[in-house]
């Protein structure tokens, strides 16, 4: 443990529990999730018999998809495994027409009910391990007013992140994990927590002998969509090809986004017209509810009286450390995120503000903030490209810090993996979504000579098709709003 890390704030009854949970593995997470429910650990909130029934509940419905043979998740009639809870559509095969894309499962779903920062509880439809995972820790709040970013909300979300890392998924493909490692799909790319101050009300007085209510902060976990490995392009694989699967489950999460909201500023056709897909100049293809705000902003976002919303994402990063044994703030820390410009128009819309979501928000004092930088990462970042499109497009970053280049795109770095998957070689990143812009995609070039667009939240793979080469290209993202044209491709491995 660093000798300067922050204090950490105590946490559902524990002094101590985000640096302990932190290192928790699979048996002692499911241990403790069992010792909240019989209300031997969780807090206050356990001492309640209905709070109980409700984490009894969401604890089966998890078990169901979790490492390492939940019966959902090995199920030996809806092959390959999955964290989505889901059944074989038998006709799926049949399906040729271009148009009407062939998905081998139906995706399947618990309905459960929480009220969250609403004024009234709602229910939500669940089917994926980190989804219930998140919900079932945000039972267990609400946080005391005392617990800020730093020292509560930020290792939360660490913690959280770790404990999805542990129940299913596997890291990225380069990284042969261990324990336990097996799962269906990478972790979630992005971790989130949404949380708004309660205050109590003041009108009424406590009986005799009793406190006045106090004021608390209410918070929600989740992470953007993961936990299978939508083989889509592979048909020929008859255990693994499940067809347009994902795009059936992102369907799913945005409608039951859509219907969740109180305050409704997009509609269901605009499914494939999000803010990020509209915009040509922008980043990737994520419609609404892909991200990991989908279920905080559910039970966040009222109808009114939204201005105090305070939220911040993690990228899961922070955890590609095989040797991890302790939370460290500012390796956490130099993985915050800001929302993306789907996430921000949800927050713009809600009437709350981006700044409250922003990276530097009550960034902590420690040293090496807000900027994370190390010596080794200075050394090794001397790509001279950043001078080449020097100042980047609006919302992108250049920097040698952000670039990352020998992290990104050393021989097994994420991106050059990522470009491998499609039959890309020499591939080379020149600019990166800022990140306080969310940090969710990169520009590359390849040894073909045109440019590309990773999406680091989906791992796919754009070609720009028009313009064509890298100067036209950012001369037209530099165009003011609204002017400005890009097409892009998306590649399969079976493209090249
Ligand atoms: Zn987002």
């Amino acid at each position: 443990m660093a000798a300067k890390d922050v204090n950490l704030h105590a946490a559902f009854g524990e002094d101590n529990f985000f640096r302990n949970a932190f290192n928790y593995d699979l048996t002692q997470i499911k241990k403790w999730l069992d010792d909240c429910v019989k209300g031997e650990k969780g807090g206050p909130q356990t001492e309640k018999e209905e709070v109980r029934k409700q984490l009894s509940r969401i604890k089966g419905a998890l078990y169901f998809l979790i490492l390492p043979e939940g019966l959902h998740f090995d199920d030996p009639n809806a092959k390959p495994n999955s964290h989505f809870r889901r059944k074989v559509r038998t006709d799926w095969r049949t399906v040729v027409d271009k148009d009407k894309d062939p998905v081998k499962f139906k995706l399947l779903s618990w309905p459960i009910e929480h009220q969250g920062a609403l004024k009234e509880s709602l229910e939500s439809s669940w089917a994926n391990a980190y989804d219930l995972l998140g919900l079932f820790i945000s039972i267990l709040g609400p946080a005391p007013t005392t617990a800020d970013k730093n020292n509560y909300f930020l290792p939360l979300a660490a913690v959280y992140g770790r404990w999805c890392s542990r129940i299913a998924g596997h890291a990225c493909w380069k990284w042969n994990w261990k324990t336990p490692g097996n799962g269906a799909g990478d972790w979630p790319y992005m971790f989130q927590v949404t949380w708004k101050l309660m205050k109590a009300p003041v009108d009424k007085k406590p009986p005799a002998g009793k406190k006045p209510p106090a004021d608390y902060k209410v918070f929600f976990l989740g992470s953007s969509i993961a936990g299978d490995d939508w083989i889509e392009n592979d048909k020929d694989d008859k255990d693994k090809y499940t067809g347009k699967w994902r795009r059936a489950v992102q369907h799913s999460r945005f409608n039951w986004l859509y219907s969740g909201l109180r305050l409704k500023k997009f509609t269901l056709k605009d499914f494939d017209s999000s803010p990020v897909q509209k915009n040509p100049k922008t980043t990737s293809n994520q419609p609404y509810g892909n991200c990991a705000e989908t279920y905080p902003f559910i039970f966040s976002v009222r109808g009114s009286g939204n201005e105090d919303l305070m939220g911040l994402a993690l990228r899961r990063d922070y955890m590609m450390d095989q040797n991890l044994t302790a939370y460290n703030h500012d390796k956490v820390s130099a993985n915050l995120c800001g929302p993306c410009a789907n996430c921000k128009k949800l927050i713009r819309d809600a009437g709350a503000k981006t700044a409250n979501f922003s990276v530097y928000k009550e960034a902590s004092s420690a040293p090496g903030r807000p900027k994370a930088t190390t010596a080794a990462k200075t050394k090794t970042a001397t790509d001279n490209m950043s001078a080449v499109n020097d100042p980047p497009p609006e919302g992108w970053s250049n920097s040698d810090d952000d670039l990352n280049i020998e992290y990104y795109w050393g021989p097994d770095g994420d991106g050059t993996m990522a470009a491998q998957q499609v039959g890309l070689t020499g591939a080379k990143g020149f600019m990166i979504v800022s990140r306080d812009n969310g940090r969710d995609a990169y520009m590359f070039t390849a040894s073909t000579g045109k440019v590309y667009l990773w999406n680091m939240v989906t791992n796919e793979i754009y070609e720009y098709t028009k313009p064509t080469d890298r100067t036209a290209i950012l001369a037209q993202m530099k165009m003011p709003p609204g002017k400005g044209e890009l097409e892009r491709k998306l590649l399969f491995g079976g493209d090249l």
